[in-house]
């Protein structure tokens, strides 16, 4: 691979995790960043990575009026955004019987309606440049389930849905979209990220309480490593032809071999009512 052309990109939430890593990487490989954030302190942090390149915008992604006015100036300070990487977002966890409609609604404000209008933000300028990549973080619970994270799952499934039918209405214009799905990787997502809603149903402590206390157990030791996910970023945003999906782990690839497996057999095993529902 021959030396990358500095690009610019636009990452949503570098203050921790895989935002800040996926930042690092890319001022690290001499890319410009602007990187959205919530705090000012956080943005002087992010900022000081690389006076230079690195261009903080105060944004909370479900303030979507906010959004197009604050990517059009970042773009006049910085130029026009190249690799648009909708990574903000945190996880809802609870039993759907004891989550609220407003847990809900909060849950897929941050995790989809935020990414696409972040993505309408960028598009039209991708669109007349005829080039462009959108990455949208979604994870391995947008093609997984787990019990526990039903809304989390939804919105990651949500943003994939609209992330692979939106790269087949801009391929033409060359603008590539990518759902990057991480498997567990170590940052504050199950730790002070994470909305727990509380307890309630007796019924649904032998499913849920188990859960719950794994996740909080296996908060700071989870086996992905958010540098290595940059690394596997960059990679990506220099591939010729980058994939419709990528996962990222061990743990993301062995559960989504399973499922799919899984998928082919019951579709097997009730493919004859499938096929008895067409007229004649
Ligand atoms: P993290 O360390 O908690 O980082 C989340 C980032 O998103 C923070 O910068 C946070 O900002 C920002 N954010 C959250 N809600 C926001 C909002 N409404 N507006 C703007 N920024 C917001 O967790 P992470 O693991 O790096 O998460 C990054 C992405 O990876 C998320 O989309 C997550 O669902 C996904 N993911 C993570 C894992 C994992 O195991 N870690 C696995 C699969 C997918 P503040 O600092 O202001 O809160």
């Amino acid at each position: 691979m021959g030396a990358a052309i500095s690009k610019t990109f636009l990452i949503t939430g570098v203050s921790s995790g895989l935002g800040r890593a996926f930042a690092s990487g890319a001022l690290e490989a001499g890319h410009r960043v602007i990187g959205t954030v919530r705090r000012a302190s956080d943005a002087e942090v992010f900022g000081a990575l690389a006076p230079e390149r690195a261009y903080p915008v105060m944004l909370d992604v479900t303030d979507f009026e906010a959004i197009p006015a604050a990517v059009a100036e970042a773009e006049r300070q910085v130029g026009p955004v190249d690799v648009l990487v909708n990574n903000a977002g945190y996880g809802h966890e609870g039993v759907l019987e004891e989550s609220s409609m407003d847990d809900l609604q909060r849950q897929f404000a941050a995790n989809v309606f935020g990414p696409v209008a972040m993505i309408k933000a960028v598009l039209a300028g991708m669109r007349e440049r005829r080039r462009g990549h959108i990455v949208n973080v979604t994870s391995m619970g947008g093609f997984i389930t787990m019990p526990g994270i039903a809304f989390y799952c939804g919105s990651k499934f949500a943003l994939e849905g609209i992330s692979e039918a939106l790269g087949k209405e801009v391929a033409g214009f060359g603008i590539r979209v990518t759902a990057l799905a991480p498997g567990q990787f170590r940052t504050d997502w199950a730790g002070r990220s994470m909305e727990r809603t509380p307890r309630q149903l007796a019924d649904y402590d032998a499913v849920m309480d188990p859960i719950r206390a794994a996740r909080q157990a296996k908060s700071g030791n989870q086996p992905g490593d958010p540098v290595k996910a940059a690394q596997a970023l960059l990679a990506l945003v220099e591939a010729a032809n980058p994939p419709v999906r990528l996962f990222l782990g061990d743990d993301a690839l062995g559960l989504v071999e399973q499922k799919l497996d899984g998928m082919r057999a019951e579709i097997s095993a009730w493919e004859e009512l499938s096929r008895s529902t067409s007229f004649a």
